[in-house]
């Protein structure tokens, strides 16, 4: 039997790649613009971070995480998000010490054990930024920003932004106590998930997908008539940031998120082209978290995107990366007399930069020639003995099928330059 790849993980092949590293490249370059320097931190962590980090009481702690023990008995865990690694590596280094606030962004592969589907995966793959020192209401628009301009500059239009503030450790409880009031008389009816959720995480009842809980949901108190003075005051100026940068978001009263670490701001963006798994980016201001995880109070905020939802609603877009995977010279060797020939200036016109293929299984000169059209090529060079013994190669021009005899010393040069010229209209 053969052996494929593990459900939930996806093989990422010539064809689909250039798309997804013109993801990443777009990423590196909005994150860069507003100030956020890329950090790569080990894709396991101790266990124990993610439990004090993110919340045993989420699902993505209690139900989702790749945990193991190798020989020395401790208990590792595949990363099942990435601000506390970032937060982890952000005290381990000291980086408290450094002038606030500290932005910091990542690419890099996430692993939750999810149901698989179109858009849900066990391996996938975020790309986030974090700012860590500071809790002006800028950032947390700034995340929505940054998030959007990825998306906008790769080409998507249609998704909607939603905000809402969760509060804080101050106006939390209250607010919580509100929804227990509220749900507590049709708790039989909701989901066995939201009843064990009741207590511990009545919020997490909110943005849960099933027809029953949605209905107790509806209506319930809204976390934002519960947000205590300083946490009304910072989502009003989120909201005004986001006016004056003509944003257009939806409050949105059941928007909690699945990790216990957020207070204040979250959000969340949506593809209007997506269907079940239409959330593209997802975020949030997290205060907490740095002192939970044993550092001094030091408030954040952060988002993360996943990239496989980005491709998928590019690709169906029909969005291309703008890069062009054609070569720009390929050589024809015509017998063994002048293979070696052929291979020096195939090297010496990789080394002047060129994007060069040649062939590499004795094809006739008919299928070499089909070969450099699969190829895109924009130069074909010919190299066979009487040529060789000349001490000249044929160029042809693909485009125009015009071919020259070129002496070998000047070959290099000359195809350099011109093959870095666009191609003739
Ligand atoms: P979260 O912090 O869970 O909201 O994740 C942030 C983003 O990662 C989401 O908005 C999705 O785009 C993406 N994401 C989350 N879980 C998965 C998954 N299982 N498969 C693919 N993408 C995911």
């Amino acid at each position: 039997m053969k052996i494929k790849a593990p459900r939930g993980t996806i093989d990422f092949l010539p064809g689909r790649i250039e798309l997804w590293q013109y993801i990443q490249e777009v990423s590196r370059e909005v994150f860069s613009r507003y100030g956020y320097a890329e950090i790569n931190t080990p894709i396991f962590e101790y266990t124990e971070l993610f439990l004090r980090g993110i919340g045993d009481t989420t699902d993505v702690v209690s139900k989702q995480m790749y945990t193991f023990t190798v020989k020395d008995d401790k208990s590792y865990t595949l990363r099942p998000e990435g601000t506390a690694s970032v937060v982890r590596s952000y005290l381990e280094h000291g980086l408290g010490a450094a002038p606030q606030p500290v932005k910091l962004f990542y690419i890099g592969p996430i692993f939750r054990h999810e149901r698989p589907q179109k858009g849900r995966y066990r391996q996938f793959h975020q790309l986030g930024a974090e700012a860590i020192g500071s809790q002006d209401p800028a950032l947390d628009a700034e995340m929505i920003v940054m998030s959007m301009e990825i998306l906008q500059k790769l080409g998507l239009g249609n998704f909607l932004v939603n905000i809402n503030s969760i509060g804080c450790p101050v106006c939390r409880p209250t607010y919580r106590q509100a929804l227990r009031d509220h749900i507590s008389p049709s708790l039989a009816k909701v989901c066995p998930t939201c009843q064990e959720r009741f207590e511990k995480n009545p919020l997490r009842i909110l943005d849960c997908k099933i027809a029953a809980c949605k209905e107790v949901a509806d209506g319930a108190p809204k976390s934002i008539d519960y947000l205590c003075p300083e946490c009304q005051t910072h989502y009003a100026q989120v909201c005004e940031y986001l006016d004056a940068f003509k944003i257009t978001y939806r409050q949105n009263d059941l928007l909690v998120r699945g990790l216990d670490y957020y207070t204040k701001t979250v959000y969340e963006v949506e593809s209007l082209d997506l269907g079940a798994q239409s959330a593209l980016s997802g975020g949030g201001r997290y205060d907490g978290l740095v002192a939970e995880l044993g550092g001094p109070a030091t408030p954040a905020v952060g988002f993360a995107s996943g990239m496989e939802r980005i491709l998928l609603v590019l690709e169906e877009q029909g969005i291309k990366s703008p890069h062009s995977t054609a070569v720009d010279v390929f050589v024809i060797s015509l017998g063994d007399a002048v293979r070696t020939q052929a291979l020096v200036i195939t090297q010496q016109l990789r080394q002047a930069g060129l994007k060069v293929e040649t062939d590499y299984l004795g094809r006739s000169m008919k299928s070499q020639m089909k070969q450099a059209d699969r190829l895109g090529a924009k130069y074909v060079l010919i190299l066979g003995e009487d040529e060789l013994a000349k001490g000249v190669v044929q160029v042809r021009d693909m485009q125009d099928s015009a071919q020259t005899e070129v002496p070998l010393s000047q070959v290099v040069d000359r195809l350099s330059q011109n093959a870095q010229q666009p191609a003739k209209a």
